[in-house]
This record gives structure tokens, sequence and C-alpha cells, in this order.
């Protein structure tokens, strides 16, 4: 029988042919220059493990993967309220559209879109002294690790994010801000720029896996009926509007970032981070689905 160890390095040799296939995103000018030609993956268990391959340790921009750790932040001090201001259904529409936003009167359909997103960073703001902080050191705790903004993404983001301004000016219009655009977008650009490594990502998100708590019998982050509920809006809504063919294909709850890293969650197993920065048309790294596709049939690990 295959270890797990074995089976990452697999699925490097089975990847290999997809690495660079695609496009690295250049909407954000900081982001463009980052080499296609990188693939990294880690998987860390609920048992404390964590087994890596590639490029893991390197850090790259997380991007939209963020908005699953800032709704963790904000469901622990809005709780049932916040699914007054944001939906949980899947948008199908492009992850920075407009006219849904337009049609549904500034209410966003999920928190993994970026309106939704920005409507949790809103959150962070009225209810945090120093948000971005809380952001970085909520981060960091679960990371175990010291994890920080890259500061040269962000800026970028500020100086060309006009969608990202438009979205949220639409929504303050509609009373669905209750900060200043500029204060939510400086959160929420900031959290965007966290800059980890897959073997950080993967240690992250592994209280998703283990019912809430970090693994090994760590902390309570969450409540278990939370993590399955924060699982359930990854699967269905935290691969941009590919959702229903990741859950196809790959049939885990997962969030993927436009820097290129898709982390993916096995309740009751562990957290997969994979990276590599050239994108397909929705937003997803190609290397990266393929690399969990390959992981599941090598693995058997599904939720379904
Ligand atoms: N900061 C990016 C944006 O708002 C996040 C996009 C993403 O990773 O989906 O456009």
């Amino acid at each position: 029988m295959s270890t797990l160890e074995d089976i990452v390095l697999a699925v490097v040799d089975d990847v290999a042919p997809f690495v660079g296939q695609g496009k690295v995103a250049d909407y954000i000018p900081a982001l463009a220059c980052v080499s296609p030609e990188r693939f990294g993956i880690a998987v860390s268990t609920i048992d404390g493990r964590c087994i890596t391959a590639g490029d893991a340790d390197e850090r790259f921009s997380i991007q939209s993967m963020s908005k699953v750790l800032t709704l963790t932040l904000a469901l622990e001090s809005r709780a049932a309220a916040l699914w007054t201001r944001v939906g949980k259904e899947p948008s199908g529409d492009p992850f920075n559209s407009l006219f849904q936003l337009e049609f549904e009167r500034g209410i966003p359909r999920n928190p993994l879109i970026n309106a939704g997103a920005i409507v949790v960073a809103d959150c962070l703001v009225s209810d945090c002294a120093d948000p971005r902080e809380s952001v970085r050191s909520f981060v960091s705790y679960l990371a175990g690790a010291t994890v920080d903004f890259d500061i040269a993404v962000a800026t970028s983001e500020l100086e060309t994010g006009n969608r990202n301004a438009a979205l949220a000016h639409l929504m303050r219009g509609f009373g669905n801000l209750e900060n200043p655009v500029d204060r939510v977008l400086d959160t929420y650009f900031h959290q965007c720029s966290l800059a980890m490594s897959c073997r950080e990502l993967a240690t992250t998100f592994g209280y998703l896996a283990a019912g809430g708590t970090v693994p090994g019998g760590g902390k309570r982050i969450v409540s278990t009926e939370r993590a399955r509920r924060i699982n359930a809006l990854m699967l269905t809504c935290g691969t941009y509007d590919r959702a229903g063919e990741f859950a196809f294909e790959v049939g885990l709850p997962a969030k993927s970032g436009v820097g290129g890293g898709i982390v993916a969650v096995v309740p009751g197993k562990g957290a997969i981070a994979v990276w590599s920065p050239a994108l397909g048309p929705s937003g997803n790294s190609v290397a990266g689905v393929e690399a969990l596709r390959r992981f599941v049939v090598r693995t058997g690990w599904s939720v379904f």
C-alpha cells in the first residue's frame, strides 16, 4: 500500500505536463511577475503531520483563500446576523461581477465572492480595533508561523482595484456597508496580499478538517457545526463559477485564489494546499485543480 508520502510524490509527477498551462493573473500588476513554472503541494493531517513536495515552502499571494479565514473571524463576532447581509448561494457569475449585486439590492450571493468578502471585511473594520492586525495575527496563529502582508501586492491592488471599489460603493449605496469604502478596501486588499506557503496554508486550514479545532488536540477555533457550514460554503462557492465542475471532478470543499493557490479540506482527514500560478479561464490554477483531482483518485479521500 502506498504511503501518503508516495502519493504526494506521484501527484507531482502526474501534474508535470500541466504546470505552466494557463495564464498568470495580470490584472493585479504585482502578481504578473510570478513564474508560471512553479508547483508546490502540502498535505496536513489531523494528527499533526505535514507532507510536502515541490515548491511547498515558497510563499505566494493567498488572495481569495483569505476569504474563508476572514469569514471565520467575522462569524465569531456576528454569528447568524451576518447572513442578513450576505447570502449562501453560489453566484454562477465571475467573482468580481457587478450586475447580480445591482439586481439583488446590494446583498452579495455568498461570502467567498469579492462583494461578499468586502461585507465580511466591513464587519471586521467595525468589530476590531485594528482589523489588519486581527487578520494577520489570527492567520499566524493557525499557521504556526509569523505571516505578513505583501505590501507591494496590496498597494498594486489599491491602485488598480476599480471593480472592487465599484462593488463596495454600490453596497454602501444600498446601505450594506457600515464603514467608508476606503477603510473597508484597505482591510480587504491587505488580507488578499497575505503571503504564505503551501505548508503554512495546509496547516492553517487544518481546523476545518478537525471539526473546528487546531489538529492534534489544539484550541477550538469554531464549533463543529460552524466548521461543517464553512466547508459547505467552500464546496458550493469556493472555486469561482466552476464550483459545480470542481465538485464533480474533485469532490472536496476548497477555496482558490488568483495567486494560483487552492486549499481543499477533507473532513476527518486533513487539508491539502497546492500552488501553481498559471490559471484557467475561471481563475483556478490549472495544475492545482489537476493535482487535487489526481490526489483524490489516488487516495479515495472525498466527502462523497
Ligand atoms: N484580491 C483579488 C481581487 O479582489 C482576489 C481575487 C481572487 O483571488 O479571487 O480581485
